[in-house]
C-alpha cells in the first residue's frame, strides 16, 4: 500500500515536472518567435497570416469590421492561374509567360515588370496552396476579357471569393494558441523605434490599444473613399458620381498609414471602372451596386444597346468595354442590357440563381417577350442573333473582333435572362509601393524595415488596367510574400 502511494506521488511529480518544462519551452518559443501583425482580414491578410504561421511566427490579425472577409468574400468570377492541372485537363495550353505577356499588354506604359513577373510566376503554386492546404475547389476555368486563353478558376459551389476566404478563416480560427483574431479593431497608427516599424496602435470598443511585431498592411483599396478630401476626390473627382461595387471599408486606411511614415504611393489616379454593375429596377440610383460578374460575359453573355444591337467584343479589356458603353450612352442608345441564353445561364447556375433571387436579372420566355417589354424592335434582336450564329459557325467574323464563341447561339424561341448594366467603380490599381518581396518602399525606393503590404492596398501590379481574376491572385501571391518577409530576422 505504502509502495503504491510512493509510486503514485513519483508519477504525479514527474508529470508535473514535464508539464512545467513543456510550458516553459512553449513560452520561450512564443517569446522568441517572430511576431506578425496583419492589418485587414481579406484574402491578402489571411494569406499573409497563414504564411507567417507556416514560417514559425505568432500572428495577430486585426480587422476594423465585425466580420472578416472584406471585398474578397464578394469576388464572383475567380482567380487566375497559368499552367494549372485544371487547364491541362481541359486541354488549355497556357504558361506563366503567356500570362505575363497578357498582363504586360493590359498594364501598358505603367507596367512594372518585376511585379508582373512575381504575380504570374507564382500563380500555379498559389492555386495549389489554396487547393492542397485549404481544400478550395478551383476545377472550373473560364476566359475573361484581355486574357488570350481561359485561365480564371472557380469551383462548382458558391462564389469563389467566399469559398477561399471562408476556408482560410476557418483554418486560422482553429489555431488560437498561435493566431489571435481581433474584430472591430481599427488600426490608426504605425509604431516605430528608430527607423523600424515595431507594431500598431488600434481602436477597439472606444479604447486605444497596441500590438507589437512586424506589420503587414492588407487593408484593401480606396474604391469606396467618397469622403470630402478622400482619395477619389483627390485623384479622380469625376468618379464621385459613379456608383461602387465595394464595401464601405475600402477607404485607403493602409495607404494613409504607410504615407504617415514616409511610404510611397504610385498610380493613385488609376481606378478601374468595371463595365457591368447591375441596375436594380427597385433602386436604380443606389450608390452601391452588385457586380455582374465578368464570368457572365465569359460564358457567352452579350451586351446590347436599347435597340438590341451589339456594340463591342464583350471579352475586350474592362477599360475598353467601359469606354464603348460610355459612347453608347452618350449617343442616347442606353439602357445597355446583358443577355444570357439558357446554355450560358446553366454554366453559371449558382450566380444566375442569386441574381434572379435579388431581382437583378429577369427571365423572359422568348425574344418576343423581351422585345415587347423593353420596346426593342424584334427584327433587331433577330439580326443580332443571326449574326451570333454565323460567327459561332465560322461563316462570318465578328466585326468587333470577338473570337471566343462559347455558348454564342441565341434563338428567338428560347428563354432569355436579361439585366440592365451600368459602369461601376470597382478596383484601385494605385497604392502602396512595394518590391517583389512585398516590402514597403519609402519615397527614396528603399524598404522600410518591419513594414510589408499586400493585396489591393499595393500599387503598380496591374499598371493601367487590371485583368479579371488577377486581384484575388495578387491578394494571395503578395499576401504570402508579405507573410514570409515579415518573419525574416
Ligand atoms: C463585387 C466584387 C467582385 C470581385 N470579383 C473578383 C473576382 O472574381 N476575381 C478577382 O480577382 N477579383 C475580384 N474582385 C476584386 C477583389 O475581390 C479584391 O480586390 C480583393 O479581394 C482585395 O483583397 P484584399 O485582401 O486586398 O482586401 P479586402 O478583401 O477588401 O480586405 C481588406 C480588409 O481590411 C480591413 N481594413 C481596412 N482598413 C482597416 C483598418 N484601418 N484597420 C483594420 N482593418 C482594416 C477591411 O475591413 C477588410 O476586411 C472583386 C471585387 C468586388 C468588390
Amino acid at each position: 500500500m505504502r509502495r503504491l502511494t510512493h509510486q503514485y506521488i513519483f508519477r504525479a511529480l514527474t508529470v508535473a515536472a514535464i508539464s512545467f518544462l513543456a510550458y516553459r519551452l512553449l513560452r520561450r518559443a512564443a517569446m522568441t518567435a517572430p511576431r506578425t501583425i496583419v492589418v485587414g482580414g481579406g484574402l491578402a491578410g489571411l494569406s499573409a497570416a497563414h504564411t507567417a504561421l507556416e514560417n514559425g511566427a505568432i500572428v495577430v490579425l486585426l480587422d476594423k469590421k465585425p466580420a472578416l472577409g472584406g471585398n474578397s468574400v464578394k469576388a464572383s468570377s475567380g482567380i487566375n492561374g497559368a499552367g494549372t492541372a485544371a487547364q491541362k485537363e481541359q486541354n488549355i495550353t497556357d504558361s506563366p509567360e503567356i500570362f505575363y505577356n497578357d498582363t504586360l499588354a493590359s498594364a501598358r506604359d505603367l507596367a512594372r515588370t518585376h511585379l508582373i513577373k512575381a504575380l504570374t510566376d507564382h500563380s500555379v503554386p498559389t492555386l495549389e496552396w489554396l487547393t492542397n492546404n485549404f481544400g478550395v475547389d478551383l476545377s472550373l476555368v473560364a476566359q475573361l476579357g484581355g486574357h488570350s486563353v481561359p485561365r480564371t478558376h472557380r469551383g462548382k459551389g458558391g462564389a469563389p471569393g467566399w469559398a477561399m476566404t471562408s476556408a482560410l478563416v476557418k483554418k486560422l480560427e482553429a489555431q488560437p494558441e498561435r493566431a489571435t483574431i481581433l474584430k472591430g479593431a481599427k488600426v490608426v497608427k504605425l509604431l516605430r523605434e528608430g527607423g523600424r516599424v515595431t507594431g500598431v496602435e488600434y481602436e477597439v470598443g472606444g479604447e486605444k490599444k497596441t500590438e507589437e511585431g512586424s506589420v503587414v498592411i492588407a487593408t484593401g483599396g480606396y474604391a469606396a473613399d467618397y469622403a470630402e478630401g478622400g482619395y477619389l476626390s483627390q485623384f479622380r473627382p469625376e468618379l464621385l458620381a459613379v456608383p461602387t461595387t465595394n464595401g464601405d471599408h475600402a477607404t485607403g486606411d493602409g495607404h494613409r498609414l504607410a504615407v504617415s511614415i514616409g511610404g510611397a504611393l504610385c498610380d493613385m489616379d488609376q481606378v478601374q471602372v468595371h463595365p457591368t454593375g447591375f441596375v436594380d429596377p427597385k433602386d436604380p440610383s443606389a450608390k452601391t451596386k452588385f457586380l455582374a460578374a465578368e464570368a457572365l460575359r465569359g460564358v457567352g453573355g452579350i451586351l446590347i444597346d436599347k435597340d438590341g444591337v451589339r456594340f463591342v467584343d464583350e471579352l475586350e479589356r474592362r477599360d475598353t468595354v467601359t469606354e464603348k458603353m460610355r459612347e453608347v450612352a452618350k449617343a442616347g442608345r442606353a439602357p445597355i442590357r446583358l443577355l444570357l441564353n439558357p446554355e450560358a445561364a446553366k454554366t453559371l447556375e449558382a450566380h444566375v440563381g442569386f441574381y434572379k433571387s435579388k431581382g437583378l436579372m429577369r427571365e423572359y420566355e422568348s425574344a418576343a417577350a423581351l422585345a415587347e417589354d423593353a420596346k426593342i424592335p424584334l427584327a433587331n434582336l433577330e439580326a443580332t442573333f443571326d449574326a451570333q450564329r454565323s460567327y459561332a459557325k465560322g461563316l462570318t467574323q465578328d466585326p468587333f473582333g470577338k473570337t471566343n464563341h462559347t455558348n454564342a447561339v441565341y434563338t428567338l424561341d428560347e428563354p432569355l435572362l436579361v439585366a440592365e448594366m451600368t459602369p461601376v467603380v470597382h478596383y484601385t490599381m494605385g497604392g502602396i509601393v512595394v518590391d517583389e518581396d512585398a516590402r514597403v518602399l519609402n519615397t527614396d525606393g528603399t524598404p522600410i524595415p518591419g513594414l510589408f503590404a499586400a493585396g489591393e492596398a499595393i500599387g503598380g501590379v496591374h499598371g493601367r488596367n487590371r485583368l479579371g481574376g488577377s486581384s484575388l491572385l495578387e491578394a494571395v501571391v503578395f499576401g504570402r510574400l508579405a507573410g514570409k518577409s515579415s518573419t525574416a530576422r
